[in-house]
């Protein structure tokens, strides 16, 4: 821009002094012009003055060289009578010649004549005088090629100097006109202060400035919301280019696959070293929807890795992590406690299938009979009390109790308990004793006395002869204490974690000795839960067993 000011200022100045030079010549020839022939006029009268006085012999004593005209005399038919440079008798007739022709017309006659070898011009005069003869002068004058021919050196130097003096105007200028435009704060325009002719624009770049703020604005809210709603995310968001380099990565994610505060750039597969990992990422990025178990410490994830298409390109993937542990532990759980009920439904069955037959048979002996008869009858039993637990347990699993809650004394039934199981106990040769006061909680009593019956019938069946149960109920802090403490066997404390597992037993043959399903604690665990208690145990080898149940008191 500076270069095109500087030219264009350059080039009108040129063309302005170019176009005074011309002009300037052009007056000057005329002015020259005016005041030749205005001497040429002053002359002729003096000279007509002297013929008037002197006679035609005063042309022919005129010293030539003192006088700058060229003096001729023209008869009124055209014959040159005198001339001041040439010999008359030599020239033609001049009769036809332009200032004659006027000067005979009208008494006085201009004429202009260029000489193209001289590069001269030759002024004429004519005047009529009173004989009727015409007295005619001439001069000669640069034509004006030649004035500016002999000006040009002049003229030459001075257009330089000019152009110089110009140039360096013209630079000064250019930077006087540019200087404001470089310091225009483009991302905060000053309309006030620029040059009207650039308002338009100035005007312009603040609206696309506005509007580019407004875009970058709402690029960083949709950002933001964006960030916020996959932070809150309990599911792990990944989404990774064509490369693998990460894109987005949310907290779940890098929680979930256990990569620290690992940064959220580089290629992904930083953030899990598997193989099972390294195929989702791969197989989504070769345009597959995969959907793959990982085992991360103890948890275990599921990857849905699906491809992202544009143009029908595969430019990158979303992977979708979900925490699956509770799910594949329930799942796994399920499995077993079927496996597990299948086994201990076939157990009793296949020894009364086995009974039953022989009875069928005819080889049992007739004094055999009844104790065949009382095998068929304690498996049965054992039957009926398991397939019981099973359907207390997955009604309690389900929330399928219909009994309404009710202020219940936790004392009371725990007095009724021990009503029931005195004679077990008494059998056992162990005691069992009940105390305390007497707190009410809400609850359902069927599933408060499920609990109590379970832990004292263990604390009984896993106890030494002579030993002691001892039940117990206390208020603290709003809260209502249930303590079953027993003097027996204890539990080994590798097992403490698994008893109340469904099936599980320490001891599995003393447990089917006692008749024991392996279901009660797990009934007491989700009895518990049911009603809203918590529930802890603490047990010593050979020293005995606490199982201590806080509920809300009411
Ligand atoms: P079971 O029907 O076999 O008694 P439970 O679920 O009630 O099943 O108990 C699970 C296991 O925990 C029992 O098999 C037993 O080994 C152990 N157990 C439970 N209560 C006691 C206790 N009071 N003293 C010692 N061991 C116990």
């Amino acid at each position: 821009m500076t270069k095109r000011i500087f030219a264009g200022i350059i080039s009108v100045s040129l063309l302005t002094m170019i176009a005074c030079i011309v002009l300037l010549m052009g007056v000057m020839y005329d002015y020259m012009g005016e005041k030749i022939d205005e001497e040429m006029k002053n002359e002729a009268r003096l000279v007509e003055a002297a013929l008037d006085g002197s006679g035609p012999d005063y042309l022919e004593g005129l010293d030539t060289a003192a006088i700058r005209s060229r003096i001729t005399l023209i008869a009124g038919d055209g014959e040159v009578l005198f001339d001041s440079d040439a010999d008359s008798e030599d020239m033609s007739n001049h009769l036809e010649r332009e200032e004659v022709q006027e000067a005979l017309a009208g008494g006085e006659g201009y004429a202009v004549r260029h000489s193209s070898t001289l590069s001269e011009d030759t002024r004429y005069y004519a005047m009529k005088m009173d004989d009727g003869s015409i007295l005619r002068l001439s001069t000669s004058h640069y034509s004006k090629m030649g004035l500016v021919m002999d000006t040009l050196g002049v003229v030459l130097a001075i257009a330089v100097i000019l152009i110089a003096i110009g140039a360096l105007i013209a630079n000064r200028v250019t930077k006087a006109i540019i200087r404001p435009i470089n310091q225009i704060d483009l991302n905060e325009p000053d309309i006030e202060k620029n040059y009207e002719e650039i308002l338009p624009l100035l005007r312009r770049i603040n609206q696309q400035n506005a509007r580019i703020r407004g875009q970058m604005e709402n690029l960083s809210k949709q950002q933001n919301e964006f960030r916020i709603i996959t932070e809150n995310m309990a599911e792990g968001l990944i989404i990774i280019d064509r490369d693998m380099e990460v894109l987005t990565c949310n907290s779940s994610a890098l929680k979930m696959l256990d990569a620290g505060e690992s940064a959220e750039t580089g290629t992904v597969l930083r953030l899990n070293r598997s193989e099972a990992f390294r195929q989702a990422v791969t197989g989504a990025l070769a345009g597959r929807h995969l959907q793959t178990l990982l085992n991360v410490n103890e948890s275990i994830c599921e990857i849905i890795a699906n491809p992202v298409y544009d143009g029908g390109q595969v430019t990158g993937a979303i992977l979708i992590i979900l925490d699956v542990t509770e799910k594949e532990r329930g799942e796994a759980l399920r499995r077993e406690f079927t496996s597990n009920v299948s086994h201990e439904l076939k157990t009793p069955l296949t020894s009364i299938y086995g009974v039953s037959d022989m009875l069928g048979s005819g080889l049992v002996k007739p004094e055999d009979v009844a104790r065949f008869a009382g095998t068929i009858k304690e498996e049965s039993a054992r039957l009926i009390s398991l397939i019981e637990d099973i359907i207390k347990l997955s009604r309690l699993d389900e929330n399928n109790v219909h009994e309404e809650k009710e202020p219940l004394d936790v004392l009371g039934v725990a007095e009724e308990v021990a009503r029931r199981l005195t004679p077990r106990a008494e059998a056992e040769k162990v005691e069992l004793s009940v105390s305390g006061e007497h707190v009410q909680i809400m609850g359902v009593e069927s599933i408060l006395d499920e609990i109590i019956y379970n832990l004292c019938d263990n604390a009984i069946k896993y106890n030494k002869e002579g030993g002691r149960v001892d039940v117990n109920v206390s208020s603290q802090d709003g809260s209502c204490l249930l303590s079953v403490r027993d003097t027996g066997i204890g539990i080994p404390k590798s097992d403490l974690k698994r008893v109340f597992e469904r099936f599980y037993r320490v001891d599995k043959s003393h447990s089917k000795e006692t008749g024991g399903t392996g279901l009660g604690l797990s009934i007491v665990k989700h009895a518990v839960m049911f009603l809203d208690g918590r529930l802890e145990i603490e047990s010593v080898e050979n020293e005995g067993t606490e199982v201590k149940i806080s509920f809300k008191a009411v």
